[in-house]
């Protein structure tokens, strides 16, 4: 054994292993492997068994089953049939079974911490003090949303069964961020753990039966994707929570169009982490650590692209390379290790994989000088220098230790290679100017930013991506907006699927045309634009008769709008209260046609109450300018010295595409709360009643709304709405029209993931202001943005 006096010279860390016997004891008992917990019982493990490997000795632990559709149909049977006790149980009631689960996963932190190290290869420093304890939190945080459920959200209602699917990176926490606001809300639930890592998921389930939990309110199926897309596509399933790779999340978004089943995706990221000249640079070299290094890079928002401004990037990997050597990577139970295993041999191969054809492209590859166990999954950590925007590395998430690097002159600049990625997940900004920081928090588009900090979260702050890193949140009162619903957007009566005739030839019958013939045109970039195909369709109204023709807008004029749509971002930056003015001027406008749009109305012969639907427009004009400066972000309480900040950011251009019934009022309810968050609108407008569009653009032209921001187009609703669906530049799609119609957007929206909220062919009244207007447009025409602010030495 070494004196005292010898370490004191070597500084050398002795070994500090954790203690697996527990564990491995627990394990002991289970070695016929494990199964499925279904309504509030164990099924034994058979038919074809998965191993389940450490993967920092490759031995094999466990070996698990894979769930059959046999097996995912009890589970959900079990959800549905615990599903009307467990919802009516008053939050009080709910509230005590989930601070009983974060009590005990208390008193079993280090059992949990000590699985979850041998069956994912992270450290048991990170799982002791990262993992476990934030799933603790979690259920304590979502113990109050139960509590104060019915308090804090009125008129709404749990969803009914989730089905949730988790990655393989952070068992236990993605576990408990997806089961305790579906249990806080009163849903019931069937989840499916990565196969690589389903231990913690098991042990949860005994954890369930420890504290006495009603069969059937959670179940547990182990397996791998088949089981998992047999989950996401089950009928009784109302909800599908899934995180995993951007691949999966659009098989799902595919698999389930058209179903009405409500849909939240955390994806794959590629987040950036920017170092400004300004920058503490030791402190920022510590931030790459916890950014790429942490979790062995395994993180859906590591920092995996450091952009470092040009005058201190020599400085800053010097620093780096100098702390990347003292980077310790070995047994993860060993306490002073700063990083462990990856998930698996596989993994490790990927991995390799990526680096190699990084160095093929030519980047450089620092590694660190570490010496890595013989045996087990690890890789060394690095970073690449000499990294171009384009390489593979820069674009490709590696889900490993390694990041790209990049540097850059401008704020400007880092902005644009910050959001030269089709991910938005999170970003880290690193700066001593506060000014700086802040304006680059704003700029870059991404769902969280942490500024001189990264890798931090708390189950009051919402979590999740823009872009391709999927939608919805997890955390805070918006991650439980993700388990609870109204309903009222699919209670309607289906509309009769016959869509208006499109006509493109001259209309024989009788003509009642005004003394000067009308052209009813698009509205484009702020311009009246005739259609690119030049073609127009006959306009029926009262009895039949032909009122009038409509542009027939094509694909190209769709993408025309689009680009129009896009110049105009200054919109989103313009004032709340800019915005609010010029609603009420719309508004004002709008009144000074009152008798020529209730005769417009009149002659469709479609609207009962001409009158009535005018002066719901004009009310919602005002209902939305009131809005303009009172739908807010908030200041979360998370961790000490923090500030938190959630804020209600505008997704970019918004496609709408109005129902035949109400052609004024609902063509206004869908474009105007999408202009009051800061987003501009690509509207198609009512097919058979196209020709109120036509006297809106004129109403719009004289309102002070900037080209651009509202772009009207008239047409066959389907070809338009599958063009903006599958449009990159559309960054949300509200469609109303037919079931088939929903279903065709939501398949064609997989392409860039963009949310869409389809009405699944129901009629609404848009005249009641339960339906036709409220917070939930608000709601869907924002993204919200986490931003953490350190302050304090
Ligand atoms: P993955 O998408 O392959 O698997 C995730 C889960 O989905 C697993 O449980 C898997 O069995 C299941 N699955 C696979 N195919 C399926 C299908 N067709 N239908 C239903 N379920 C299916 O991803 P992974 O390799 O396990 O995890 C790594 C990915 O997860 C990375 O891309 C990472 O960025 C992402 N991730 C995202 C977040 C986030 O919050 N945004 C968090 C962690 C991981």
């Amino acid at each position: 054994m070494p004196s005292i006096k010898d370490i004191m010279q070597t500084m050398e860390y002795g070994p500090a292993p954790e203690s697996n016997a527990e564990v491995k004891a627990w394990l002991s008992t289970r070695s016929a492997g494990i199964g499925h917990f279904i309504d509030g019982k164990f099924t034994s493990a058979d038919g074809d068994l998965i191993d389940v490997v450490n993967p920092a000795t490759e031995d094999v632990i466990s070996r698990v089953a894979k769930g059959s559709a046999a097996d995912v149909d009890a589970a959900v049977a079990a959800a549905r049939a615990a599903f009307p006790k467990w919802s009516a149980l008053p939050g009080h009631e709910r509230a005590k079974y989930l601070y009983a689960i974060a009590r005990h996963i208390q008193k079993r932190e280090r059992f949990f911490s000590v699985l979850e190290t041998m069956d994912n290869g992270k450290t048991i420093r990170e799982t002791r003090d990262i993992d476990i304890p934030l799933v603790a939190r979690h259920f304590y945080h979502h113990a109050g949303w139960a509590e104060l459920v019915a308090d804090e959200f009125p008129q709404h209602k749990p969803v009914g069964v989730c089905g949730q699917i988790i990655p393989w990176n952070f068992p236990l926490l993605m576990l408990a961020w997806k089961v305790a606001p579906a249990l806080a809300a009163g849903n019931t639930v069937v989840l499916k753990p990565a196969d690589l890592t389903p231990m913690t998921a098991h042990a949860f389930a005994e954890l369930l039966v420890e504290i006495g939990l009603p069969a059937g309110v959670v179940n547990i199926v182990q397996g791998d994707g088949e089981t998992g897309a047999a989950i996401a596509g089950h009928p009784g399933v109302d909800k599908v929570a899934f995180t995993g790779s951007t691949d999966v999340g659009r098989i799902i978004r595919r698999q389930i169009a058209g179903s009405g089943k409500k849909l939240s995706l955390e994806l794959g990221g590629k987040s950036p982490f920017i170092v400004l000249e300004d920058a503490d640079l030791d402190a920022a070299v510590e931030g790459v650590v916890d950014a790429i290094w942490f979790n062995q890079g395994e993180v859906c928002c590591a920092g995996s692209r450091l952009l470092v401004q040009e005058g201190v990037a020599p400085r800053f990997f010097e620093k780096l390379k100098a702390r990347m050597a003292t980077l310790r990577v070995g047994d993860p139970l060993d306490k002073t290790m700063d990083m462990g295993a990856v998930v698996s041999m596989k993994q490790l191969s990927r991995i390799k994989a990526l680096l190699k054809a990084g160095e093929q492209e030519g980047a450089t590859l620092n590694l660190a000088p570490v010496a890595l166990p013989e045996k087990g999954a690890f890789c060394t950590p690095g970073f690449f220098t000499n990294s171009h925007p384009a390489n593979s590395v820069s674009q490709v998430e590696i889900f490993g230790p390694v990041a790209t690097t990049l540097t850059f002159r401008t704020l400007d600049e880092a902005v644009a290679l910050a959001n030269d990625t089709r991910y938005g997940l999170a970003a880290s900004v690193w700066s001593e100017n506060v000014n700086r920081a802040i304006e680059l928090a704003a700029r870059v588009k991404a769902g969280v930013v942490w500024i001189n900090a990264t890798n931090m979260f708390d189950a009051a702050a919402p979590f999740g991506g823009y872009r391709e890193s999927g939608y919805g949140r997890e955390g805070g009162r918006t991650g439980m907006l993700e388990y609870l619903t109204t309903g009222w957007d699919k209670q309607g009566k289906v509309r009769a699927t016959s869509a208006a005739p499109i006509d493109v030839a001259p209309a024989t019958g009788k003509a009642d045309h005004a003394a000067i013939d009308v052209t009813a045109k698009l509205y484009i970039g702020g311009k009246q634009a005739r259609p690119d195909g030049g073609q127009s369709y006959t306009v029926f109204g009262k009895g039949g008769a032909a009122i009038g023709e409509a542009g027939l807008a094509n694909r190209k004029d769709v993408r025309n709008a689009v680009e129009a749509a896009n110049k105009a971002n200054a919109w989103g930056g313009v004032t709340a209260h800019n915005r609010a003015q010029v609603l009420y001027f719309l508004a004002e406008n709008l009144e000074q046609r009152r008798d020529e749009f209730v005769a417009a109305l009149a002659a469709t012969g479609a609207v009962a109450k001409p009158e009535d639907e005018f002066e719901a427009a004009i009310r919602r004009c005002f209902w939305y300018a009131a809005q303009a400066d009172k739908f807010d972000g908030s200041v979360t309480a998370t961790k000490s010295q923090h500030v938190t900040m959630t804020v209600n950011e505008p997704y970019g251009t918004i496609g709408v595409v109005a129902p035949d019934e109400a052609p004024l009022l609902a063509l206004l309810s869908l474009i105007l709360p999408a202009v009051t968050m800061g987003n501009r609108v690509v509207a198609v407008a009512s097919q058979a009643h196209p020709l109120i569009a036509a006297r809106l653009y004129q109403v719009f032209e004289t309102s002070d709304i900037p080209a651009g921001v509202v772009n009207l187009l008239t047409g066959e609703r389907d070809v338009l709405a599958k063009t903006l669906a599958e449009h990159d530049d559309v960054a949300a799609l509200w469609y109303c029209g037919s079931e088939d119609g929903s279903r065709m957007v939501e398949v064609a929206s997989a392409g860039n993931l963009k949310p869409v909220w389809s009405d699944l062919g129901r009629l609404r009244d848009w005249r009641d202001t339960r339906f036709g207007q409220g917070q939930e447009y608000l709601r869907r025409a924002s993204q919200v943005k986490t931003i953490w602010l350190p302050y304090g030495e």
